[in-house]
């Protein structure tokens, strides 16, 4: 992409064109560079790139690689972040963001309602080297004052949390972490790059599982950590270079084809699962539909303001229970049972016996992981036909 114009490129242009780079072959399409070392002309350049190498000189595919460093320029053009860091899986991201800038004595803040892999990392891998991990209810205001002290040095929560759908006020959080100099580290896989600026509201870090939305076909596992080049080259980078969390190049390479249909991708599954989530809410088998841009979700107002479509998971909670929600999934035909989500194909999850089963019951009730919930991540199939799959699955529920 030539830079000949003062105008700003929106996200979709930098989606399809942001961190190219271009072989001496000229091709179009992004080469896979899938080469883990590089050679140097002499003994002195590979001295010369130990000691300093720029953003264009690469050593060995754990410390950087041109297609990594493609998709890394093109995400942070997206999010509108100085720079990124590839991972090896959005695990890696949450990780790495963490551990890379706390230590011993530290305190963070960080809502409780948690992918079950972050709730491991905040409640049993940092306690254990001495990092003070307070959890508070993510959608109380009051919750994140009382605990965010003079030495908090880093909040952490999903802007929408998995699965139970609560959204946290990104700005209001950032504004009481910032006021005691505290890093604000945002999960934003659920609210997606397309709908989300969350950047503008005041995160200082935000990371991706790119295994999610990003990738979109369910191939290839990925994270990403977004924030300022100091965050990202002198914190997070020496930390997942050394640690062996870097991402592959072909992961990249997906990742990067993934970005260019991105926007295309979430808008036409928003709107789909929006339309789902009204089309089910009031079913006599359902206790409760669960959406961010419902009426009926505690905090819509919220979810309008600060992401502009819904995303694409709902949450169905079987008034029948457990019993009644394996129905529904067993007579599922087209949506699949499986735990991704943001996938082209149409995935339905039962959080309380699969991706959250470790929770104890007493936890589970309080995340509203109730034993009918169903997440439903709604896919690129005809929005009819997948209506008609739901109903009749809910018939048989
Ligand atoms: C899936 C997910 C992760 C973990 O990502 P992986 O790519 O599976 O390691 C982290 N946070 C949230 C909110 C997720 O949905």
């Amino acid at each position: 992409m030539k830079d000949n114009q003062s105008r700003p490129r929106n996200p979709r242009t930098l989606a399809v064109h942001a961190g190219t780079r271009r072989s001496q072959y000229g091709e179009v399409s992004e080469a896979m560079f899938l080469t883990q070392g590089f050679v140097y002309e002499t003994a002195e350049a590979a001295e010369a790139r130990f000691l300093n190498a720029s953003r264009e000189e690469f050593i060995y595919a754990r410390y950087g690689n041109p297609t990594v460093a493609m998709f890394e320029d093109r995400i942070a053009a997206i999010e509108g972040t100085e720079d990124a860091f590839a991972t090896a899986s959005g695990m890696a991201a949450v990780n790495g963001a963490l551990v890379a800038m706390l230590k011993a004595g530290d305190h963070v803040v960080a809502a409780r309602a948690l992918f079950g892999s972050c709730l491991y990392i905040l409640e049993e891998v940092l306690p254990r080297y001495g990092v003070e991990v307070t959890l508070v209810d993510g959608t109380d205001l009051d919750a994140w004052r009382a605990a965010i002290r003079a030495d908090t040095k880093a909040v952490f929560f999903e802007s929408v949390s998995n699965p139970a759908l609560e959204v946290i006020d990104i700005r209001a959080v950032a504004d009481l972490a910032h006021g005691v100099g505290a890093t604000v580290i945002v999960d934003n896989v659920f609210a997606t790059p397309t709908f989300s600026r969350a950047l503008e509201l005041g995160a200082d870090v935000i990371v991706y599982s790119t295994t999610k939305h990003i990738d979109g076909q369910g191939r290839c596992l990925g994270g990403v950590i977004c924030g300022t080049q100091d965050f990202v080259r002198k914190v997070a980078e020496p930390y997942l270079k050394h640690t062996g969390g870097s991402m592959s190049p072909f992961n990249a390479w997906v990742m990067l084809k993934g970005l260019e249909t991105l926007d295309l991708r979430v808008r036409a599954q928003a709107e789909a699962a929006e339309r789902l989530a009204r089309a089910v809410e009031g079913h006599p088998k359902l206790a409760r539909v669960i959406h961010p841009h419902l009426a009926s979700h505690p905090q819509q107002a919220l979810a309008r303001a600060q992401m502009e479509r819904g995303g694409t998971v709902l949450a169905l909670d079987l008034a029948g229970g457990k019993d009644a929600a394996f129905r529904f999934l067993n007579a599922l035909g087209i949506v699949v049972i499986s735990n991704n989500l943001g996938d082209a194909k149409s995935i339905a999850t039962h959080p309380a016996t699969t991706t959250h089963q470790r929770l104890p019951d007493d936890q589970k009730a309080a995340l509203g992981i109730t034993p009918g919930l169903v997440r439903l991540s709604v896919g690129l199939e005809d929005a009819d036909d997948l209506l008609a799959d739901i109903e009749a699955a809910l018939d048989a529920a």
